[in-house]
């Protein structure tokens, strides 16, 4: 291996330290606790555990974390009339509500029901606006990582050629905006681009936000590129052997091929370890800047966009 490797596990507990760190400050200054609600509907298994660790950190970071588990047949009106109330509750700042939600629930119609100043994740239509216009907004989690990690390790960004993989509303196009808020050149590449190979092979900066495991192998990668690895794919692995009921043993992958794009990247981040923690720092990084926002306080400084 060549490449640098980006640590997302070490650089979000620095991100979780700040955010803890300006926890205080608002709670001593300001009697102020940042509040997290979050939102989930029905008993996905995965989505179980991403609530259950969203409200651990949210209390780790000293702020107020409210669940709100619903029935998976809960009503659409039901559901709105729980947003309205967390919209009107000063305790919450942020709200997010988990995705997927059940199928008979309109998701566009949840998400735009939250109020834009605590749409935490970034979904609602008005910060998909303001983001597209280069205007203050809440900044979707994951690519908000991502551009963290690219700033930390880069400086500056501009001038560089980005190609985004992938053209999903919640990763790759605000991750494109994110790239060329901060002048890169940029290529939003999806599943019906020609010759996908050679698009990447001119890339400083490469997103891959597929679902795909290790489809991006090295040498699509311009060497001393920087390589950020958003997809998350579970494979068999069946050099761990068997689990209890038989069934080989799985492991967790990216959508690029890690041992031989390392070779040939300038730096790169790993799957697991990589952009996967630094989602829920910046979760808890946006919900610390909507109430500073909401009650019209300095914003922590290296936490947005
Ligand atoms: P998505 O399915 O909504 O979008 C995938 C995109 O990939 C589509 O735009 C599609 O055009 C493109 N695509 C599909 N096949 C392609 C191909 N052969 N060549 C080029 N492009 C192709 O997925 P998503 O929600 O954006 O997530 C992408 C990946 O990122 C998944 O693995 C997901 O688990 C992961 N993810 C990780 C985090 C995190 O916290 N690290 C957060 C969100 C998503």
């Amino acid at each position: 291996m060549t490449a640098q490797l980006i640590d997302g596990k070490a650089f979000s507990a620095r991100i979780r330290a700040q955010v803890a760190e300006h926890v205080t400050r608002l709670k001593a200054d300001h009697d102020l606790t940042p509040g997290l609600a979050v939102v989930l509907v029905g008993e996905d298994p995965a989505s179980q555990v991403y609530v259950r660790s969203k409200g651990k950190q949210t209390v780790e970071a000293g702020m107020a974390s409210f669940e709100h588990k619903l029935e998976a047949d809960t009503s659409e009106a039901d559901l709105l009339a729980l947003i309205d109330r967390l919209n009107a509750d000063p305790e919450v700042h942020g709200i997010l509500v988990q995705l997927p939600l059940p199928k008979h629930l309109n998701e566009d119609l949840v998400i735009n029901s939250i109020d834009p100043a605590k749409d935490v994740d970034g979904f609602h239509i008005s910060n998909v606006g303001l983001l597209g216009t280069g205007q203050k907004s809440m900044v979707p989690c994951t690519p908000l990582g991502c551009l963290m990690m690219l700033r930390d390790f880069h400086g500056s960004l501009s001038g560089l050629d980005a190609v985004v993989i992938g053209r999903s509303n919640i990763v790759g196009k605000p991750m494109a905006q994110l790239l060329l808020g901060d002048s890169c050149t940029v290529t939003i590449a999806h599943s019906r681009t020609r010759d996908l190979p050679e698009v990447v092979r001119r890339a400083d900066i490469v997103v891959a936000a597929v679902g795909r495991p290790e489809m991006v192998p090295g040498d699509w990668i311009k060497p001393g590129a920087t390589v950020i690895d958003v997809g998350i794919n579970r494979i068999d692995a069946p050099e761990k052997g068997v689990k209890e009921d038989g069934s080989v043993k799985t492991r967790l992958v990216g959508d690029c091929h890690f041992d031989s794009c390392a070779a040939v990247a300038g730096a790169i981040t790993p799957v697991p370890g990589g952009v996967g923690p630094m989602t829920i720092a910046c979760l808890l990084a946006n919900t610390v800047t909507a109430c500073c926002r909401a009650h019209g306080l300095a914003e922590p400084e290296g936490l947005t966009a």
